[in-house]
């Protein structure tokens, strides 16, 4: 009877959302007791908004927004979206960037007017040693916000708050997962205090931040080593090789081609949500072919 169950559950799976590739690891997904998420794009919408435009002495708002605009036209980061779509919005108008570089999980990298210009993460400005107004930036920090830093010259020339939005639907899924006992880990490149904003927002129970692109996969080992069935919910390119190590990859739909082609099951309606339904799929038919 396995084949007719196996069939079944393929409709019932398309009805959830759910796209299997690996079906065993669908089959394994009946075990899991972790599961982890990244926070943009994942939890949150990756739909940034800019909030702030806070220039240094010296520089004006515009200005500001010019510089980092130009150069996050040449980036795809959910930030870039987002501080193009203002700097559009305000009718600014683009300057010509030359020597565009990413800063893998830092920022981004160009020379406009014979200047060079970034525009990074806290991070970065930190191991850099440079000043800058730190009670303003926790604020916004604490309200969830990201804050990017525009640099001219190596000099901080001002700062960028960003808001996105928490799906209401991720907080249905952490709150589903913990009535059926699995633990919820949030996993993000973004700033400490943002992820912890989110995680309390969403009821999580652990966090790793400032996690750089290429040690999410090994962050992804060390919870398995800790004795964890763990699956690994993701979006983006920086996710492919977390998604892999887990021993479940799952990828949001609307998130990026290597998301997908890496993953053992799709999100097809991007609801975080469907994880849910997709251990309790996995437990209903294969607890029915015993
Ligand atoms: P996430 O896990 O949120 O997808 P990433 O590893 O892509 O994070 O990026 C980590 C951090 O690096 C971001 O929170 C941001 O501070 C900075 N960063 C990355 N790309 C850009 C960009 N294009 N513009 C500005 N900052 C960026
Ligand atoms: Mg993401």
């Amino acid at each position: 009877a396995a084949p007719l169950v196996i069939a079944v559950s393929t409709s019932i799976s398309a009805k959830h959302g759910l796209l299997i590739r690996n079906r065993a690891s669908f089959e394994g997904a009946r075990n899991l007791n972790a599961v982890v998420f990244d926070k943009t794009g994942t939890l949150t919408k990756g739909e940034f908004e800019v909030t702030n435009i806070v220039p240094n002495e010296g520089y004006k708002e515009e200005e500001v927004l010019n510089w980092a605009a130009s150069l996050e036209q040449n980036s795809e980061h959910p930030i870039a979206t987002g501080i193009v779509k203002s700097a559009k919005d305000k009718k600014i108008k683009f300057k010509k960037i030359t020597d565009f570089e990413s800063i893998i999980g830092k920022g981004i990298q160009g020379i406009i007017d014979g200047k060079k210009v970034n525009v990074v993460s806290p991070g970065y400005v930190t191991s850099q040693n440079m000043g800058y107004d730190e009670q303003l930036f926790n604020e916004m920090s604490e309200e969830g916000k990201t804050v990017v830093f525009v640099l001219l010259d190596d000099k901080l020339a001002g700062m960028i708050a960003l808001a996105d939005i928490v799906r209401e639907t991720a907080k249905e899924a952490i709150a589903a997962l913990k009535e059926n006992g699995i633990h919820s880990i949030m996993l993000t490149g973004d700033n400490k205090k943002v992820a912890n904003w989110v995680a309390k927002q969403l009821d999580i129970d652990e966090v790793y931040a400032e996690v750089l692109p290429d040690k999410k996969a090994d962050q992804v080992r060390k919870i398995k080593e800790k004795g964890w069935k763990v699956a690994m919910t993701g979006d983006g390119v920086n996710d492919a090789p977390a998604l892999a190590t887990a021993d479940l990859g799952i990828a949001i739909g609307a998130g990026t081609d290597v998301a997908m082609e890496t993953a053992d099951i799709v999100l097809v309606k991007s609801n975080p949500k469907d994880v849910v339904s997709l251990i309790d799929l996995s437990r209903k038919t294969y607890r029915k072919m015993i």
